[in-house]
């Protein structure tokens, strides 16, 4: 066992770091006071190799292993959760998707631009009626002679509004359930096909959203991605990587938020000290850096099992779930140690503190965590 970070993993953080601080901030609070998203940052990470650590070599990546990549997500989202899953989500899920089930013909067609920010990709499962329980999916794919025709709504989708290509989840046989899944994917210009923003949003305000729009949409054979009704097992080493790059992301919203309050209670003068002086903000500021280090451990953990292709079910869903409330419970006693201060978009907890709210719900929420674990560790289903 080896706890220290090698020299690689070190330079990659650091360079992270410095791209969130010179990159990512000095745009964020204007772009979250509009609800703006500003998509040239992706190519800027791609530029800086930050974009698809670890999608392969050959396929426009750096082939880096899971626990560099998950240090490369927590410096990123130090600056901005939001922000860093916009940039990064294309390459995460929908790309690993397309890695794993994809012909060799539709991966080289798609994953170079995609990992060289050239191709905006989005992953699209949810819908109205469908979150979390993935049976309920609607949108349905009804095969013709050389052709498949599309219907249905995808909802709360990453970047639907500006993606270049989005591989979605469709029914292909409703009476087989989660095994009547199949996997497309589809070019923005097809005909039938149109997006809307999702805007209003409490939380995540430096992210990008929108809402797809599948009407009568015809779409070539070959752009069926894996087998007929393999969807959902085709979407899982994606799925795992997003909730990696979730639980990394809360641990850098954390070490975030530990950093300002630290700075702030050593500044802030009350009762003729400062107040990182009184016992009860050391007792605060104690358990953030306790749950921020554990949240940490807990991921590297899981990053690393996944690297060496250990299974890891319970794992993930440690990090994920312990992560995220982690995350929030961090980021809601940063907004209080600074005070009224801390309610305003000068200081980053404030920010943090909102698009914690969201983390505890993207990559599976704190109840499908804990149903997963309990499943693992008592052999039996709570659900399905
Ligand atoms: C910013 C953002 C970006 C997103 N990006 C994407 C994207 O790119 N692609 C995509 O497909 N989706 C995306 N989503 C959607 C997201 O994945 C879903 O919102 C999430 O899976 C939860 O689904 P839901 O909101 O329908 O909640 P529901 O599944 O309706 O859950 C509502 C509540 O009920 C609880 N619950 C549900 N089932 C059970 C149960 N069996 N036992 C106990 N409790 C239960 C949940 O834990 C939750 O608290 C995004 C969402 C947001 C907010």
């Amino acid at each position: 066992m080896d706890f220290e970070l090698t020299e690689e993993q070190i330079m990659s953080r650091d360079m992270a770091r410095k791209f969130a601080e010179q990159e990512i901030l000095p745009t964020l609070k204007e772009n979250e006071r509009q609800e703006k998203f500003d998509p040239g940052i992706i190519k800027k990470m791609a530029t800086k190799g930050l974009l698809a650590p670890h999608i392969p070599q050959e396929y426009g990546g750096l082939g880096l292993d899971y626990v560099t990549s998950a240090i490369i997500w927590e410096s990123l989202c130090w600056a901005s959760l939001a922000v860093t899953q916009a940039s990064v989500s294309g390459p995460i899920q929908p790309a690993t998707n397309l890695l794993d089930a994809g012909t060799e013909e539709q991966k080289k067609k798609y994953l170079p631009s995609v990992c060289k920010g050239d191709l905006i990709m989005s992953g699209a499962v949810v819908e109205p009626n469908a979150g979390s329980d993935s049976s309920m999916i609607e949108t349905t794919a009804i095969r013709s002679n050389n052709f498949w025709v599309i219907n249905g709504t995808k909802m709360f989708i990453t970047n639907g509004e500006i993606a270049d290509i989005v591989l979605f989840i469709a029914q292909t046989d409703k009476s087989k359930g989660l095994k009547g899944l199949t996997s497309f994917i589809v070019e923005r210009d097809t005909p039938g096909f149109s997006s809307t923003p999702m805007k209003g949003k409490i939380s995540w305000r430096g992210g990008s959203e929108g809402t797809l729009h599948f009407t009568d949409m015809e779409l070539p054979l070959e752009n069926q991605v894996g087998e007929i009704g393999s969807a959902l097992r085709d979407a899982l080493r994606g799925i795992d990587t997003a909730r990696l790059f979730l639980a990394s992301g809360c641990v850098g919203l954390a070490q975030s938020c530990l950093e300002s309050c630290i700075k702030y209670a050593k500044e802030r003068i009350q009762f003729g000290k400062p107040i990182g002086g009184f016992q009860l903000i050391q007792e605060i500021i104690a358990e953030m850096a306790t749950r921020t280090e554990a949240s940490r451990w807990l991921t590297y953990r899981a990053a690393d099992l996944k690297s060496r292709g250990v299974r890891h079910i319970k794992e993930m869903s440690y990090a994920k779930y312990f992560a995220a409330e982690t995350a929030l419970w961090i980021a809601s006693q940063a907004v209080k140690i600074h005070g009224s201060f801390g309610t305003f978009d000068d200081y980053p907890v404030g920010h943090h503190y909102q698009d914690a709210i969201t983390a505890t719900i993207l990559g599976g929420t704190a109840q499908m965590h804990q149903l997963t674990i309990g499943q693992q560790l008592l052999e039996m289903a709570a659900f399905r």
